[in-house]
Formats: C-alpha cells, structure tokens, sequence
C-alpha cells in the first residue's frame, strides 16, 4: 500500500473526547473515528488490525476443531421468549419492530439463533461433537459506552458454540478452547492471564476470562506469584484471619458518637483501629432486607451473598432508604437488636465470627457500641466467605499471598451446560434411542476490544508499538528526500521486492519533510522503519529502525531483506508455540 493512496488521518493534538490511552492513540493515528456514542468507524490501518487479529483467531479456531458459519445479527423475538430471555436481558438488547409490528433485537450474543438451527438439522449423537463458530457484529446497548473500542455499543466479536452428548464432551471441548485461546493471546504479543471467573446470570458452572494486563482495566484480578491461580475478585474465594479470637469479653457500652458514620470516623473517633469495628451494610434482596455484616477493614462481596441467598435482585439499601422506609439510622445501623427492626436474614463474613469486643453500630442516630461479641450480643444467620479479595490475601492453592492486578477482559469461555437446549428443545437421539438434551459450551472473543488492548498494553509517548503479528504493517519504507529521484528509485525498488518476499509493507511516498514521516510512523507503531536517504545512494547502505526499541543500525541493500525477516522473526513471541 501507498500512503498517498490510503485514508491515513493522523492527528496530532489529543482529542477531546478520548479518555484512555488506546482510544487516544487510536484515534491519532488515523485508525479509528466516532460516528456515534459507542459506534465508530474503522479506517484502512485500524481494519488491517482488525483482520489480522482475526486471521489468527480463524486459524486457531479452526485448528481446534471449529467450523465457521455466519448467523443473522437481526433475531426474532420468539427465540429470545422461548429461551427466557427476552424479558431477561434488560435495556441493553437493541430491539426493534418490523413493518407489521413483529419484534426483533439485533444480536447480542447468539445462544438462541445457533440452539434452534441446531435442533433443526442434528438429530443423533453421531453428529456430534459440533464446534461452530463466527466472526461477526455485535450489539450491546450498554450504560456506559466508553474507552473507545474497550467498551462499544456495536463491536466485533468471535463467538462459538460447543454441542456435546455429555459433561465429558464438554470438559474435552472447554479445554479445546482454553488452549486455542491461550494460543490466540500469545500470537497477538498479549500479556494475560486466564482467570476463574463467577457466571453470574448466564448460568452454568465453569468459566475462565482471558484478560490483558493492564492498569487500565475495568476489572481486579488477584493472582499468585507462587502459582497459576489467578481469579476475578468477584470469584476468589477467601480465607479468614483467625486473630484476636482468645481476648476475655467485657462488657457491652453504649457511647455517643456524633457524626461519626464511617468506619474511620468511628475509628478515629473510639480510638480502635477499623479491623475492630463490625461494619452492617443492608440490602434488599428480592424485597427482603438482609444484612450483611464484615470487618471494618474489608468489603462486601456483593455477588458472594447474591449467589448464596440465590435471589434475582440484590440492592443496597442506601442512606434515604434505610432511614425512610426502615427507620434505621444510617452510619448507626449494627447487629444488636437488628432483627426486631424487620431485617429477615443476618449474615456474616467469617472473620467476624472471631472478633472479640469490636465495635457496632447501635440503631440509633449518633450512638454505637463499644464490647460487642458475636453469638453473646447478636446472632447471625449464616456465617460465611462474603468479603471482596484483597492483596496479601493467602492463595487457596497454595497458601502464597496473593498479588492484585487491573485487567482487560478480551475473551470469555463458559460451560452452558443444557440451559439452552432445554430451553429450546435441541436433542439427540443416543445409542438407545433415548432422546438427551445437548450439553453446550460458549466461547467469545472480542476482537476490536483485542486491538485496543493490545494499545494499551504497548505504548510509549511518541505512539503505538504493535505486537509483530497485528501491526497493521510490518514495515514502512520511506525515502528521506520523496523529490529526490535517486532516492525513490532505491525506495521503490525496495518497497516491491519487500512486497515479492511476502514482508507486509506500505510505502510512505508523501512529500512531507522526514520529521513528519518519521512522527507518523512512531506515532501509528509500525515495528520497523526503514528509510532511504543519501547513504542509500554513496554507501548503499539503509537505515533500518526497530520501533520497540528505538535501536537503529544500517544495513547493505542486499541483505536488507533476509536482516528483515530475521528481525520480525526475533519480534513474535509465539515461537514457542508448536
Ligand atoms: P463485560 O463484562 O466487559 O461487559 P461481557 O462479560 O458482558 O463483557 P461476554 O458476553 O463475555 O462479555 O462477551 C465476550 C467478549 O466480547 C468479551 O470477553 C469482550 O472481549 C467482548 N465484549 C463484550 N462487550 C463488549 C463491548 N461492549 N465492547 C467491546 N467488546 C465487548
Ligand atoms: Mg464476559
């Protein structure tokens, strides 16, 4: 490609309405542009990007075993009520009516379209296992579309769907996937770790998600420097400290504490350090008020205590809330005499099990108790793992402590078990003539969320540095002087032998001064530079210049090429994937 015939429109000035580094970067570098909130455009270069990565997803997808297919992005309605979606799924399904008032959504995700043509066409256990899968757009009308392609409203996304006669098909196809997409990262240059993740409403029991690393990331994972664990802090579970639990008891004292409402108010304010004080948070879990009692020090795993009470909904009940419509003071609210105020259900995280005389809230505006002992002064319901990982916390494999880390959530893998194809009726017949349901799994890749981590994984301040295998180019090629015809003669001849070699290479053939080329070609991260200038034409030597390390050395033309291949060789991080 030349650049005088591409769409390449880079920016200099950071623009106003990118607030991460990729969308920032990607926008400068003349990849991408807004069309609106959560919708954009991909240019030439970042569509380059685009279709590498998913180049590298086909090959793995197919290598694993998988078929690719493409479904409808446009889906009625009647799946998404035959699954139970429908009403389900909330606010963030675009849906929309036809001429004659039928419903549709466009495609969030694909369980029900993929489910109904497979009940449809297999019919015996013969056929399986079946491992389909598609590249396609994706609709999400998300709260907060944001970060450019991190999180948008359309995107792109690999999905595949895993149709097993059994839970050991479907432990052989999760594995399948688990590799492929460890494959997959690793051939995009990624750092990332695949974390235990909770599967929330979809259901199902396993699942991993496949995140960069990055400070950047919507998402805290903890993991171990000892060994592979690594989890979601949603999901790591914890262990509680045992400390202070052989302290005598004394005896309980109401104390006046005026306008101290947070744990450190309070801690300040009786002098004890916040692991001495009985935090109460309160919800409203499926209309029932529960309380749910940790350290001063920790935090409430919300979605620990929603998958124990099993409920729908779980909210806080916030200040206005707990004081209008349960009399109960905020910033006062503790365990003592808290079932009588109409909380149905106390529970406790387990480390409050062993705390001796710690300090609670008294129900009562402006007032706590100091000397308060669990199971002697209240009684909890259920005593349980219901706090939110910390960093330091132990590892539950193999007792290290554990470090914390921010994460990018590019790829998912999920056992859906027979949730669908109950849903739906998708069967097979097995060797007896039994009719089973299919056991499936579901696997999705966000392709341009990829391509946007990868940018925020590798940067500096003068632009991107691509990973080798989705550089949008491998190599720019430029002449100094584009009016110098000595020049361009060199730069040309170059430009269609690297072509001939198969290197991926576009020619900046602009007649812009060098610093500009030079300012491009930093700022979009082509990894290699190379340039024709006056020692092309006395010495015959190149100026070849590696984008990840800024180091730059000359080479004779006629080695150019073969120092090339040697060089992005050098650069792929999968040449220890067989
Ligand atoms: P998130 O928790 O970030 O909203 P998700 O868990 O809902 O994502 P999945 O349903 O697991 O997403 O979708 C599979 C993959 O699609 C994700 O791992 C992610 O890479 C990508 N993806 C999901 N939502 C978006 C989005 N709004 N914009 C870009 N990519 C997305
Ligand atoms: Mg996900």
């Amino acid at each position: 490609m030349r650049v005088t015939q591409a769409l390449i429109p880079t920016l200099r000035e950071v623009p106003a309405e990118a607030d991460t580094i990729s969308h920032q970067l990607l926008l400068r570098a003349g990849m991408l542009r807004r069309v609106a909130a959560g919708v954009y455009t991909l240019l030439p270069l970042g569509y380059r990007v685009v279709q590498k990565i998913e180049r590298i997803v086909r090959e793995e997808m197919n290598r694993a075993g998988g078929v690719e297919m493409l479904l409808p992005i446009i889906q009625p309605a009647e799946l998404w009520y035959e699954s139970g979606r429908w009403n389900v799924y909330g606010p963030e399904l675009f849906r929309l009516k036809d001429r004659h008032d039928r419903e549709f959504c466009l495609g969030p995700t694909h369980e029900e379209v993929i489910t109904d043509l497979v009940r449809q066409e297999v019919k015996s256990y013969r056929q399986l296992p079946l491992l389909l899968y598609q590249i396609q757009n994706k609709y999400r009308d998300e709260r907060r579309p944001r970060f450019g392609l991190l999180r948008g409203r359309e995107f792109i996304m690999k999905d595949l769907y895993s149709f097993d006669r059994d839970e050991e098909g479907l432990e052989i196809s999760y594995r399948k996937m688990y590799e492929a997409y460890t494959r997959i990262f690793t051939r995009c240059g990624l750092t990332f770790r695949a974390v235990e993740a909770d599967s929330g409403a979809i259901g199902g029991s396993d699942t991993h998600e496949f995140m960069v690393l990055a400070d950047t990331g919507e998402a805290e994972i903890v993991y171990c420097t000892g060994c592979d664990y690594a989890a979601d802090v949603e999901k790591a579970p914890c262990r509680a400290e045992t400390k202070d639990v052989c302290e005598e008891m004394l005896d309980t004292e109401l104390v006046a504490t005026p306008g101290a409402r947070t744990v450190r108010e309070v801690a300040e304010y009786l002098n004890v350090t916040p692991d001495r004080i009985i935090k109460t948070l309160l919800y409203e879990a499926d209309g029932e008020l529960v309380a749910v009692l940790v350290r001063g020090d920790r935090n409430v795993n919300e979605i620990k205590v929603k998958n124990f009470l099993g409920v729908n909904q779980m909210e806080i009940a916030l200040e206005n809330e707990s004081e209008e419509r349960y009399g109960l003071p905020f910033g006062y609210v503790g365990p003592v005499g808290l079932k009588e105020k109409g909380v149905v259900k106390i529970l406790a995280d387990e480390e409050v099990m062993y705390l001796r005389n710690a300090a609670v809230g008294a129900n009562r505006m402006g007032f706590h108790y100091r000397n308060v002992n669990p199971n002697r002064d209240f009684v909890v319901d259920n005593y349980g793992d219901f706090r939110v990982a910390e960093e330091g916390d132990l590892c539950p494999c193999c007792n290290q402590p554990l470090k914390m880390r921010r994460g990018i959530e590019v790829g998912q893998i999920f056992k859906l078990g027979t949730k669908y194809s109950k849903a739906l009726g998708a069967t097979v017949l097995d060797e007896q003539g039994n009719e089973i349901p299919i056991v499936m799994g579901c696997y999705g890749i966000g392709i341009t969320r990829t391509m946007a981590a990868a940018v925020e994984q590798g940067h500096d301040e003068d632009g991107i540095i691509w990973p080798v295998d989705i550089a949008p180019f491998e190599v720019v090629i430029m002449a100094v002087n584009q009016r110098d015809s000595l020049q361009t003669e060199i730069a040309e001849k170059i430009y269609q032998d690297l072509r001939n070699a198969g290197i991926d290479v576009i020619y900046d053939d602009r007649t812009e001064r060098p610093g500009v080329k030079f300012k491009d070609a930093d700022l979009i991260g082509y990894p290699i530079r190379l340039v024709v200038g006056n020692r092309a034409i006395t010495d015959n030597l190149l100026e070849i210049k590696l984008r990840s390390t800024g180091e730059i050395i000359y080479k004779e033309k006629g080695d150019a090429i073969s120092y090339l291949r040697e060089v992005l060789n050098r650069l792929r991080k999968d040449n220890n994937l067989t």
